[in-house]
């Protein structure tokens, strides 16, 4: 949408209107179960272009959602935009080995729930799956982040960034009595790690391939 009033001209669904079978509930997800509670509009000056700020209660969960939609000034199309939108479930990247992703998913989903005790072992096992499919070798964690980075597969400030996982799993997985409790913010950065480490390992590997195919195509 370039500026506002593009919304619904030349692009959109045919008909001459929102309807509220489109609209799905960001809190509980029913289709389509909507009543408007409230419409604003706004006028285009000198056109019968109008801008509808609508807002819907979802019949099911009584959350609200707000649509602004326009029908195109010649008429037969119409266009909206939702918020809050429905989120997509969380998707691991296609790239990353099988045992990474399954990992990786359950440790973001743990970090959503604020699981943290479980997210800690999750993002744990997670870093160690990767590290030893990349072929490191060491008994902690941190030997084999420094393995690899002495292999020169992992650039230094992640050996850096490594000897601040130490904490990382152990404690959630081995428990001793009063112990204390793992500190959201650091699960939260350790997760953050880990998201690089894949996009570093397997993501820009497979960006720069895609780059160099393309290159070959064109030239
Ligand atoms: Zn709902």
């Amino acid at each position: 949408m370039n500026n506002i009033w593009s919304l619904g001209e030349g692009y959109g669904q045919r008909g001459t209107g929102l309807g509220t079978y489109e609209l799905q509930c960001p809190f509980c997800l029913e289709q389509g179960n909507f009543e408007l509670e409230h419409r604003a509009e706004k006028k285009k000056p000198n056109s019968d272009k109008k801008l509808n700020f609508d807002t819907y209660k979802c019949g099911n969960c009584a959350g609200y959602v707000m649509a602004l939609w326009s029908a195109s000034e010649n008429g037969g199309l119409y266009n909206f935009r939702v918020l809050p939108g429905v989120t997509g479930k969380l998707k691991a990247s296609d790239y990353w080995p099988v045992e990474i992703q399954r990992f990786w998913l359950q440790a973001h989903e743990s970090v959503t729930n604020e699981i943290w005790d479980g997210a800690a072992v999750l993002i744990r096992s997670a870093l160690q799956i990767c590290l030893r499919l990349n072929g490191a070798t060491g008994d902690k964690l941190r030997d084999e982040i420094n393995d690899l980075a002495q292999k020169g597969i992992l650039p230094p400030l992640m050996k850096e960034w490594s000897n601040e996982l130490r904490f990382l799993g152990n404690d959630s997985a081995h428990p001793e009595v009063g112990q204390e409790s793992v500190i959201p913010a650091d699960v939260r950065d350790a997760l953050e790690f880990l998201d690089y480490l894949l996009q570093y390992l397997y993501d820009l590997p497979k960006q720069i391939n895609d780059f160099r195919g393309r290159k070959t195509v064109t030239k």
